[in-house]
């Protein structure tokens, strides 16, 4: 314990620093008051919004739609601008970004809090005003106005707790709350004792039922001078309809291609996880047993994982002989049953893939449309702050009764983590030292015909042990790579060097990865003794050969890589250009079958690869990933299969991910028919580049890593927040990479309730400390000034977003997480208050009851 003490401790010095640093080196980025002296031709409105990189990357947008529309998106950019500069008229240029931020969510919930205080009667002015902020124009949509009364939905709700007041927003329990609990917020304000007089009431009220949970200000929904206003405009139900359109669109594809958690085969009750997790307490007896040198036996179950593991215990299922797989003439592969040779599934060809995609982007990219989601996620982040304000306290109190669970003992998934890149650099370094000491004539690399050892390999780099250091090192991007993905990876290399690269970061090579997987277990061993955090470690599989999943498989299988805290996920970068350059591949479709014949074989008969069968089980699913900012045009009206496509051009993001996905739907049906674990999709989305991505993530994957280019395209944002589609975003890493740290969307995401998390994505290059995961959280809650409750839900967040199975996830965060709700909440183990998990599902049920409702409307 004590020891964990002292690293936090330390960390917390380092991040010290690293803010100083941090902020430093911001305010050169976003021309501080300084900056602006000398650079007096920078346009006003760039410093008023801070938004420079905005011009950048509407070039690159402007450039990668060639023959599209060059107005593409940035209208909506024009939208969120003009919001800013709106609110930006009192920036005083003394303050930090920060600073100015927080006074101006300060300035929101107090305007907010006003204007219910002041105005309930005349409640459609200030229902419409009060998450406008001032002056603001007036849109051509309204906000949603309840219809009369005489227009009766086709379906009303029938599971709600609660009901839904349109005009107002106003969620109230059905159960109804009594008027005499209401509290004018002003009033309250004026006299604390009236405040002490409500929570004693709360108090009351919370062991009475479960049912009220949060204030709202409920202020407007007693005010009976509300009557039904007038039918919603023609125009309004239709962007309703179009939403839905799109929410049943992605809900084809996710059915079709089964990535809904609840059916994986490794979530039911009676999946074996082997080797069984640890019982608890397990770490103290496994230290004890260390330190008595292995003399005292122990139950086996409380080794860790790599030295129970043993292969031939594994058991590897036969042959299906009903089933066959065969690739279609799209190119995709198809599951056929081995009598009939009738295809089992429809999966979507690429057409309908296209036509749907498009279709949603011309959604995306209407007026009218934008003005609408922008407002909806307006008023998310308004109805938020307002939250806040009422519930701040009863919030704190009530994590404050919990026993035992705090920010650090509760369990967190870092979501997005590239396993070469997964240890920090301290100890990559010490790494290498003590292997030039201890194995200098070690035979590692073979370069030009020659096989050369560790010693021959540093004397060619004129290196000796003691000269290396972190900076001789040189793999942390901080200042050089910003906007230079291309430098970035170069970062990759130790002291510059792939040669070192080839002999420390990879599985396939002449060792056969054994430093690798060396370092690997030391970073297993640390996951271990931290206990609460747990890693999704992206390893590459590129489909260049065929025999590269074996090879990984043994890999893993030999060096006995398995961790109850570590499960992987396949990243497979866009690459099809360079390997047809090197004369790897003829087409496309050459990247395809390596990538999934080999699966297929494998789910046929198991024992046909029995090292990959057992791997697979850790694999939750693919990642695509790559420079995002690279343009990607289209070539082409219409797209070849992959067998036609022999140019020397690389397919763009879109088809990349289609290819992907429709195999894998085949895939994971043969799978969960033979009760095998099936896999999801999960690529890099939205870091850079054209916003299109997400929108072709949203239909294909069933959660992403990024999306900071969300905060461009308002109307996908609010399908992700629909959806609830988990991203783990990694500010740090932007910061380093596309974004500085205070432009972030993260917060507004947050706040809005969009399903975030947060992930370190490559410790090696943006970390300082032992535990990058807490470093990502602790800058976080430093800058954003998150609260404890924050971070519990983000931690919750990660853990029901990861691909752990139930049986881990219900040890986690409680036996009930699946349920929907606080039913779902387990305090005890998450340390997050009902009421916030009341709110949030309360918010998120409302915006669905308002489209229920408005689809319900006929002959409109
Ligand atoms: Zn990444």
């Amino acid at each position: 314990m004590s020891s964990t003490n002292n690293s936090n401790s330390d960390a917390q010095n380092i991040i010290a620093d690293e803010m100083q640093h941090l902020s430093l080196g911001d305010d050169l980025e976003l021309g501080s008051p300084m900056k602006v002296e000398e650079t007096p031709n920078v346009k006003s409105m760039d410093i008023e919004t801070g938004d420079i990189d905005f011009e950048y990357e509407n070039k690159i947008l402007a450039a990668a739609h060639g023959k599209r529309p060059s107005e593409f998106f940035s209208n909506g950019d024009d939208v969120i601008e003009e919001a800013l500069i709106d609110d930006d008229k009192s920036i005083n240029p003394h303050f930090s970004y920060t600073e100015e931020q927080m006074l101006k969510d300060q300035d929101a919930k107090i305007r907010a809090f006003n204007t219910l205080a002041s105005s309930p009667r005349n409640s459609r002015s200030s229902s419409a005003s009060s998450f406008s902020g001032h002056g603001r124009r007036p849109s051509v949509i309204v906000p949603p106005v309840p219809p009369t009364l005489s227009i009766t939905p086709k379906s009303s709700k029938v599971n709600s707790k609660f009901s839904y007041n349109p005009t107002t927003h106003e969620i109230t329990p059905k159960s109804s709350l009594s008027p005499s609990i209401a509290i004018n917020p002003a009033a309250a304000q004026r006299d604390p004792t009236l405040m002490q007089g409500k929570q004693k009431l709360d108090q009351l009220k919370s062991e009475f039922s479960h049912e009220q949970n949060f204030k709202l200000g409920s202020i407007l929904a007693n005010d009976h001078n509300i009557s039904a206003e007038e039918a919603p405009s023609i125009e309004l139900v239709s962007l309703y309809k179009q939403i839905k359109w799109c929410l049943d669109t992605r809900k084809k594809y996710q059915d079709v291609s089964i990535q809904n958690p609840d059916l994986n085969p490794k979530n039911s009750e009676n999946w074996k996880i082997y080797p069984s997790p640890p019982s608890p307490f397990w770490k103290a007896q496994n230290n004890r047993q260390r330190n008595l040198n292995h003399r005292e036996s122990s139950k086996e179950n409380n080794y860790t994982n790599s030295a129970v593991f043993d292969f031939e215990k594994c058991d590897i299922p036969g042959p299906d002989e009903s089933t066959d797989f065969v690739a279609d003439n799209e190119d995709t592969y198809q599951i056929i049953s081995t009598k009939t040779k009738e295809k089992l599934i429809n999966v979507p060809t690429i057409r309908d893939y296209y036509m749907d995609l498009d279709k949603i982007v011309n959604i995306a990219s209407d007026g009218p449309m934008k003005s609408f989601a922008f407002k909806r996620l307006q008023y998310l982040e308004a109805r938020w702050n307002l939250y806040h304000l009422l519930n701040d306290h009863a919030e704190t109190s009530e994590s404050k009764r919990n026993p035992h669970r705090d920010f650090y003992n509760v369990r967190k998934v870092d979501v997005h983590v590239h396993h070469s890149a997964c240890m920090n650099q301290k100890h990559l370094l010490r790494f290498i030292k003590h292997k030039i000491r201890h194995c200098p004539d070690e035979k590692v690399i073979k370069r030009d015909g020659q096989i050369l050892t560790l010693q021959e390999v540093f004397d060619s780099l004129n290196l000796t042990a003691y000269d290396l250091s972190i900076d001789t090192l040189d793999m942390h991007a901080h200042r050089d790579t910003f906007h230079r993905f291309d430098k970035f990876n170069l970062k990759y290399n130790p002291i510059g060097e792939s040669r070192l690269r080839e002999i420390f970061l990879k599985t396939d090579n002449f060792i056969q990865g054994r430093y690798l997987a060396e370092i690997t277990r030391e970073v297993f061993d640390d996951l271990e003794s931290s206990k609460y955090q747990m890693a999704e470690y992206r390893i590459s599989i590129y489909g260049r050969s065929e025999d590269e999943w074996d090879k990984l498989a043994a890999w893993v299988v030999d060096n006995k890589l398995f961790s109850h805290n570590v499960r992987w996920l396949i990243q497979v970068p866009r690459l099809y250009n360079i390997y047809k350059k090197g004369g790897l591949v003829q087409s496309f479709k050459d990247i395809i079958d390596n990538l999934f014949r080999p699966l297929f074989e494998v789910t046929k008969n198991p024992q046909s690869h029995p090292k990959l069968f057992i791997f697979l089980q850790r694999v939750i699913g693919f990642d695509s990933v790559d420079d995002e900012s690279k343009i990607d045009r289209r070539f082409y009206k219409k797209f070849p299969f992959p067998s036609k496509w022999e140019s020397e051009n690389n397919p763009p993001y879109s088809y990349y991910l289609y290819y992907i996905f429709s195999n894998l739907t085949s895939l994971n049906h043969w799978r969960k028919n033979r009760g095998f674990n099936t896999f999801v999709l999960r690529p890099h989305s939205g870091e850079a580049g054209d916003p299109e991505h997400l929108i072709a993530a949203y239909l294909t994957s069933e959660s992403i890593s990024h999306g900071i280019l969300l905060r461009k395209v308002p109307f996908v944002q609010y399908l992700y927040y629909l959806c609830q589609i988990g991203i783990a975003m990694s500010p740090l890493s932007n910061n380093a990479l596309f974004l500085t740290y205070d432009k972030n969307p993260f917060p507004a995401y947050f706040k809005r309730g969009l399903n975030v998390a947060l992930s370190t994505d490559d410790p090696l290059q943006f970390s300082y400390t032992r535990e990058p995961l807490i470093e990502e959280y602790s800058v976080a809650a430093q800058i954003w000034k998150l609260s404890n409750v924050d971070m519990s839900e983000l931690a919750k967040n990660s853990v029901k977003m990861s691909g752990f199975e139930y049986e881990l996830k219900k040890h986690w965060i409680g036996h009930e997480f699946t349920k929907v709700g606080i039913d779902g909440n387990d305090i005890e183990k998450t340390n997050v208050p009902d009421i916030r998990v009341a709110y949030r599902t309360e918010t998120l049920q409302t915006e669905h009851e308002l489209i229920e409702y408005y689809n319900s409307i006929e002959g409109v």
